[in-house]
């Protein structure tokens, strides 16, 4: 089968032929029917060799959706023919945290060597994947895979992000968003959906805002040191009660913590080199700063579930495995239109 592989430090990924694989006891194989691009894999790709964790080669793809093609021995409750989206976060499925759906949280997947399919395991860029367990398998019902397949990731973390400081989203309270791509744009609709907020987005290029409006902020700002009083102005000097940051560079952070209220929260998504002093004479009183990591499961059926109500979309360029190196070149470039989506 094809599949694309990250194989050399350094080096951009490629279109390779490798053995399709067999789904061993308890495990899944899913015929692939879309797989989403992220940033995350440009960053792990662009990794010096010391701090690459994640084995050569890789077949990429963290965001994964596939139609349920052969069943290891001994799995039960999941017919062949089903349409699936994959939670990616696997987790040992014993510990505490796994026990809440949290295993994206698991306290042993280090020591067990558990790690989501693309980012150390096999992933969904290929035309198979085997996923390890059926319980990472959440039904997709009538919804399009390769619309929705982003949802798993893209949806599923701005959600977890956001219902984190949801119930400080008050009516008046301002939800900053900073960074309208592939996580930003979904995170501004999911904002509109469960909070009565208005919706800021802050990027670098006029047609990242346009799409931030479109999706449905209220406001959409060029990300420079002007948004931190366009942001004041709207709360009458308050600032924002929530910053969520999907770059986690030096400037957004810097901004973030110029323009949140007293009491706000700060929260970093992204997965950037950027850092701040969190002492008393820091930051405004009572603040919070938070980092989360993906998204519980059982959020991704409620991420699912808001698709379904029409309230939340991901807009998506379509590429075929083939073109997949073109997708990442897009992306790099800034001149996707919300995220690229694979379909092997
Ligand atoms: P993306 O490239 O699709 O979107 C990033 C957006 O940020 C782009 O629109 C870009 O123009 C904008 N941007 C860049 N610099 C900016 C600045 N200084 N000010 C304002 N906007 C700026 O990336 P993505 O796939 O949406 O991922 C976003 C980030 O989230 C990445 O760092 C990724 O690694 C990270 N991520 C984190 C998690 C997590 O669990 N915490 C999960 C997935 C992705
Ligand atoms: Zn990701
Ligand atoms: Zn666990």
């Amino acid at each position: 089968m094809k599949a694309l592989q990250y194989r050399t430090i350094g080096a951009a990924p490629e279109v390779v032929e490798v053995e399709t694989p067999e789904p061993g006891p308890g495990q899944v194989r899913l015929k692939v029917t879309a797989a989403g691009v992220c940033h995350s894999d440009s960053f792990i790709m662009s990794l010096p060799e010391e701090q690459y964790i994640y084995g050569l080669p890789l077949t990429l793809g963290h965001e994964g959706a596939g139609v349920v093609d052969k069943l290891g021995d001994g799995v039960t409750g999941l017919e062949v023919g089903t349409s699936v989206a994959v939670y990616g976060p696997w987790g040992c499925g014993h510990c505490y945290a796994c026990a809440q759906g949290h295993e994206n949280y698991c306290e042993r997947a280090g020591e067990l060597g558990i790690a989501p399919p693309g980012l150390g395991a096999p992933g969904a860029m290929a035309e198979y994947m085997i996923v390890d367990d059926p319980r990472h398998l959440v039904p997709l019902g009538d919804l399009d895979p390769v619309q929705n397949v982003s949802l798993t990731d893209a949806g599923l973390t701005p959600y977890h992000a956001i219902k984190g400081s949801v119930a400080k989203l008050v009516p008046g309270s301002v939800a900053v968003v900073i960074g309208a791509g592939g996580l930003g744009h979904v995170g501004i609709q999911i904002l509109r959906a469960i909070s009565p907020a208005t919706v800021v987005a802050l990027d670098l290029s006029e047609h990242k805002l346009e799409l931030a409006t479109d999706v449905g902020a209220h406001h959409a700002f060029l990300s420079d040191e002007s948004a931190v009083e366009k942001v004041r102005a709207l709360t009458g000097g308050r600032g924002a009660t929530a910053v969520f940051d999907f770059v986690g560079m030096q400037p957004t952070m810097d901004l973030g913590a110029k323009m949140v209220a007293v009491g706000g929260d700060q929260v970093m998504v992204g997965v950037g080199t950027g850092s701040l002093p969190v002492g008393f004479l820091d930051r405004p009183f009572e603040s919070q700063v938070r980092a989360p990591y993906w998204g519980y499961r059982s959020e991704l059926f409620e991420v699912l579930d808001l698709a379904r109500t029409g309230a939340v979309h991901v807009e998506t360029e379509v590429f075929s495995l083939d073109d997949a190196p073109k997708a990442y070149e897009k992306l790099h470039d800034g001149t996707l239109r919300g995220r690229a989506v694979i379909v092997p």
